[in-house]
């Protein structure tokens, strides 16, 4: 049984009074039980680093865990304008993002890359959210399996399958990610099967237990119908985790799924 995940990418997003509004709302809303079973899915929010501290000590007082949209894979030194794991850690960071599409675009992140990162993510002790998926070109030319499949093999073939015992993985189809536009539960169950047999190649108990996150254009209309999907274990969610009403009500779609 696997544990469900919603996780909420805040992205350049936000303000000091803004994140402190943003956690007190969902705070308030998990208190008053307005996501039912709130213990049985795990809930993690990435704000901009530069709110990492002040969100992770609100969070510290509730189920909420914290942390980053992108990290370093160096462990120190002269990297001028790059945060290292170690850091990000002291100030709160258990999860980070990785290879998110909007990284491997803008700012030219190859899947060598994004391995590294998920390397150096895990020997931190950090979990590193693999972002794998296709742009629309790719799923018009038929490619969108082999896509995610190289996606996922590389960081197979640089951290081993062990590494998901503990790495999580998002498929997030380039073509849905802010768009409004989401895969269809048959679209995505359909790719996440796919992911999930690349992993069972490599080893059936790990395949098993791997969680495989759903984003792009998730919202509380189509939370639960996405997470009823056999192979979908939550969600990346980004515009709606500015939400506190709609990031509450994919929660309880998660916590009821
Ligand atoms: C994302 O940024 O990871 C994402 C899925 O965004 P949105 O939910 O806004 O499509």
């Amino acid at each position: 049984m696997r544990k469900s995940l919603v996780a909420g990418n805040w992205k350049m997003n936000g303000n000091k009074v803004s994140v402190d509004a943003l956690m007190d709302g969902l705070m308030s809303g998990l208190n008053s039980g307005a996501v039912p079973a709130s213990e049985s899915i795990d809930i993690l929010v990435c704000p901009s680093t530069v709110y990492l501290s002040q969100v992770a000590d609100k969070a510290a007082q509730s189920v909420i865990n914290t942390g980053v949209q992108n990290i370093s894979q160096f462990e120190s030194g002269a990297y001028t304008g790059e945060l290292s794991l170690a850091m990000l850690v002291d100030f709160g960071c258990c999860y980070a993002i990785v290879g998110h599409s909007e990284r491997r675009s803008l700012f030219g992140e190859t899947d060598a890359q994004v391995a590294d990162k998920c390397e150096a993510a895990l020997n931190a002790g950090v979990t590193p959210i693999l972002c794998v998926g296709e742009s629309l070109e790719q799923r018009d030319a038929g490619e969108a399996l082999a896509v995610v499949t190289e996606q996922v093999l590389t960081v197979i073939e640089r951290c081993g399958i062990a590494a998901f015992n503990t790495a999580v993985i998002a498929y997030e189809p380039v073509w849905a990610i802010g768009t409004g536009r989401t895969a269809s539960p048959e679209q995505a169950q359909e790719v996440h099967a796919a992911i999930r047999a690349v992993l069972h190649d490599a080893d059936a108990e790990v395949a098993a237990a791997t969680r495989i996150l759903y984003g792009g254009s998730v919202g509380a209309a189509n939370a639960a119908e996405l997470f009823a999907q056999r192979d979908i274990d939550g969600g990346l969610v980004g515009g709606a985790s500015l939400k506190v009403d709609d990031f509450l009500a994919i929660c309880s779609a998660a916590a009821a799924a």
